[in-house]
């Protein structure tokens, strides 16, 4: 199943078109998307027997697939040849950050950057379907309503200062979490622990891996986050990004006003961002 919020209304997505879920099943399920994870399972019986007309979908429409998590995490150096480029030890255990829900937008953003070194980052994004609380490496698929499309977009300066990292702030500026433009449930993917992800920029490709290179695999993520916090449907774990951040590259290379970043993840699909002044400088 692949899911969408177009308009801010709940969509299933069928072939290239969409169908509006609160009309086609008679207001049975709420149009607000962020209702849909927290009643994922039933939602998978509905949309298994879904014949109605098809809309158009439109990709430059879509709001972020969950709006509203409570609870939204990122993962640092979580690919092996990203932690290369940095030239930090591989993590021992997940180095995990808050990205504030403020900083969430849609598949098809404008961002504006603040003053300092904003760096791009490509990641898969897991949605949580269902309360998930110590649930081992082997059952952690289970608990995952799918995957998504997005970017850790990252204020390099702000990211690094104070004796101790934090960088939850530097990662949660207005439009630093895009996600998009669906949600695709694990059984969509031949293999959802190996999958392609790339960036370009302004038609360059900067970023190109494979989720086999994660130091901890999103089953193990979330064997280790639902260890400690209670994970709830709808939340979000940006789950790392590979090689080629501009801060890896010599010399480094930071988004500027004009620029367009494309991301993508295989059987998912693909956002942008184009990148503005920010009103205040
Ligand atoms: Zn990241």
């Amino acid at each position: 199943m692949r899911i969408a919020n177009v308009d801010g209304r709940l969509k299933l997505l069928v072939g290239d078109g969409a169908v509006d879920v609160a009309e086609a099943s008679d207001d049975r399920f709420d149009s607000d998307p962020a209702i849909g994870f927290q009643r994922f399972a039933e939602l998978r019986k509905w949309a298994e027997r879904v014949e109605v007309p098809l809309e158009a979908f439109a990709p430059e429409r879509c709001g972020p697939p969950s709006p509203a998590p409570r609870q939204s995490f990122g993962i640092g150096l979580n690919y092996v040849d990203h932690a290369e480029e940095t030239g930090m030890a591989l993590p021992t255990a997940p180095l995990v950050f808050p990205k504030f829900v403020s900083s969430l937008t849609g598949a098809s953003a404008q961002v504006a950057l603040p003053e300092g070194n904003v760096d791009w980052e490509v990641e898969i994004v897991v949605v949580i379907g269902e309360v998930a609380r110590a649930v081992t490496a082997a059952r952690a698929w289970d608990v995952v309503a799918g995957l998504s499309v997005g970017q850790d977009l990252s204020e390099r300066v702000l990211q690094r200062s104070g004796p101790v990292p934090q960088f939850g702030l530097a990662k949660s500026y207005p439009g630093f979490s895009p996600m998009g433009p669906c949600v695709v449930t694990p059984d969509e993917f031949e293999n959802p622990d190996d999958l392609a992800l790339g960036c370009e920029l302004n038609g360059d490709q900067v970023q190109l891996g494979t989720s086999t290179n994660m130091v901890f695999s999103v089953p193990q993520l979330i064997a280790y986050l639902s260890g400690i916090v209670t994970l709830l449907p709808g939340d979000v774990i940006y789950t790392g990004t590979p090689a080629g951040v501009g801060a890896g590259r010599t010399p480094p290379r930071y988004l500027e006003p004009g620029d367009v970043l494309h991301s993508w993840v295989e059987g998912i699909g693909s956002i942008a961002q184009t990148f503005t002044s920010s009103e205040n400088r």
